[in-house]
């Protein structure tokens, strides 16, 4: 009996320090664009973005998409999402332009065309300025 108890307070003590640790999990978020022209299938997309628990990630989520005016379809922590999504870097729910430091939220962030650069910007031209001056055209 007391040798239960005592296995209880254990237990109750280990769930409560894990608990305290606020761990931000990657999620992952299904848009579909009602607005878009373009067919069905590009109108969706997906986005990555971090959140300590379900109730912050679907605040997070239904923000942007009042924001822009998007359907959501579907968001999860990324690593209950099937081995596809897992293996797969979903641009961030809102991304910087590197060169202007402009927020945008397109759909496609457009990346640097030097292969190893991370880069990413809101327009191209932002993308040729920066390539000017960090690669040297
Ligand atoms: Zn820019
Ligand atoms: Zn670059």
């Amino acid at each position: 009996m007391s040798e239960n108890r005592k296995q209880r307070k254990i237990q109750e003590k280990s769930k409560v320090s894990e608990d305290d640790i606020v761990l931000a999990e990657k999620w992952l978020v299904a848009f579909k664009n009602p607005n878009s022209k373009k067919n069905p299938q590009s109108a969706t997309f997906i986005r990555q973005f971090y959140a300590p628990g379900f109730y912050e990630a679907y605040d997070i989520v239904a923000t942007y998409a009042e924001k822009l005016k998007l359907d959501i379809l579907w968001f999860k922590e990324k690593r209950i999402c099937g081995y596809t999504y897992i293996n797969n870097t979903y641009p961030q729910l809102e991304s910087f332009c590197t060169y202007c430091n402009n927020k945008f939220n397109h759909v496609d962030p457009i990346p640097c065309t030097k292969v190893d650069c991370i880069a990413e910007f809101c327009s191209k031209g932002c993308m040729v300025d920066h390539y000017k001056i960090r690669h040297k055209f």
